[in-house]
């Protein structure tokens, strides 16, 4: 047995007895394989878990998520975050049924064509929903490889990672690619941990280079990220006359696309919030408001960046029909307690939380 098939019999056989069952586990549907690994993209087992049997509910199969309206799909998956990656389910879904007869292909290369669908998503369909023997690299993954390989180099430059998707090909077992990936992703969630590898109880301690070396928390070597940048947000609570709120639909391509907001925007520099707030819903809506208090500050993190989004009361006394969606997809009037029916991002949904605390303040 050569030293890759004994580690691929070594994993497999401690995947046999310890692989942990998921409800997207163990059908050999691309279908469920697709969804579960978009969602655990950015986010945890234990969370998507509930997200994912509340899509298939009311998605059973890639026909009817195509034929949903995307706000309904947006709606379903807020709380998730990272909102491209809904917006590609709903195109891909329609592509599969436009482009392929309503069935996943089964090659990496045709499903690396979808959107959303990258070497990684496109290897766990392919080896977990059509046991081709393709290989998989993601977060476990490259942990796994550089403490068993002990690979100092860092794991962002291209040639570490050409090395990373090779070693994962070499080591790929001839049979069962699909049930060997998964068992890889589950060592290096369970076991092989970032901080503390549990390697006392590793199945392939035996191969382990780092484990030999004592240099497995050195591993895998990142090198130091830049800050992150900050950026300040306005965003105006805009009443009517009416005891009616302003809300605005992103536009449908680019950060949080389609998803609804407090309309307002970032401030440049030289200006004061509220001339960035009047100065954006200009720029977006055509309206002037009156700028009135600081209703809340709400903070939160992107992948790439931060922001501190500042939230005004305002009060906007013009026509009810005169709002422009000149930076936005579309916009609406729309009562307090209506709000819940439209899909926000996490920041909008703080500011929300905050103005059902505060009722008295609403108008
Ligand atoms: Fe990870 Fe330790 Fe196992 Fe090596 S021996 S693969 S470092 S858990």
């Amino acid at each position: 047995m050569s030293p890759s098939s004994s580690f691929a019999a070594d994993l497999l056989g401690w995947y046999d007895g310890n692989g942990v069952e998921m409800p997207w586990r163990g059908a050999g549907n691309p279908y469920h394989t697709w969804l579960s690994e978009i969602m655990l993209q950015q986010t945890q087992v234990e969370t998507v878990t509930a997200y994912f049997k509340r899509f298939l509910d009311a998605y059973p199969d890639v026909s009817t998520l195509a034929a949903a309206p995307l706000d309904d799909v947006l709606k379903l998956w807020e709380g998730l975050g990272y909102y491209s990656r809904a917006r590609n389910l709903h195109r891909t879904a329609q592509q599969i049924i436009s482009k392929f007869g309503g069935k996943f292909p089964h090659d990496v290369d045709s499903l690396q064509e979808l959107p959303g669908i990258g070497r990684y998503t496109a290897g766990a369909i392919s080896s977990i929903a059509f046991g081709a023997r393709t290989p998989v690299v993601d977060g476990n993954a490259i942990r796994v490889l550089t403490r068993v390989e002990d690979i100092a180099d860092d794991v962002a430059r291209p040639a570490t990672q050409a090395r990373l998707w090779a070693l994962a090909e070499a080591y790929l077992p001839q049979k069962r690619a699909g049930e060997y990936n998964q068992a890889l992703m589950d060592l290096g969630r369970l076991i092989c941990k970032p901080r503390k590898p549990l390697c006392e109880t590793c199945p392939v301690r035996s191969h382990c280079k780092a484990y030999a070396h004592g240099t497995q928390l050195e591993r895998p070597v990142k090198a130091a990220r830049r800050a992150t940048p900050h950026y300040d947000v306005t965003a105006g609570i805009i009443w009517n006359t009416g005891g009616e709120l302003l809300i605005a639909q992103r536009p449908l391509d680019g950060l949080l696309g389609g998803l609804w907001e407090f309309p307002g925007g970032k401030q440049e520099s030289g200006e004061t919030l509220e001339e960035c707030l009047r100065r954006e819903l200009r720029e977006e809506l055509d309206i002037d408001v009156e700028v009135g208090e600081l209703f809340t500050r709400v903070r939160h993190g992107f992948t790439h960046f931060k922001i501190t989004l500042h939230a005004f009361t305002c009060h906007y006394r013009g026509e009810r029909d005169s709002p422009k969606a000149l930076g936005v997809h579309t916009w609406a009037w729309v009562t307090p307690d209506a709000l819940d029916k439209y899909s926000f991002g996490k920041a909008d949904r703080l500011v929300i939380t905050e103005l059902n605390k505060r009722p008295t303040l609403l108008l």
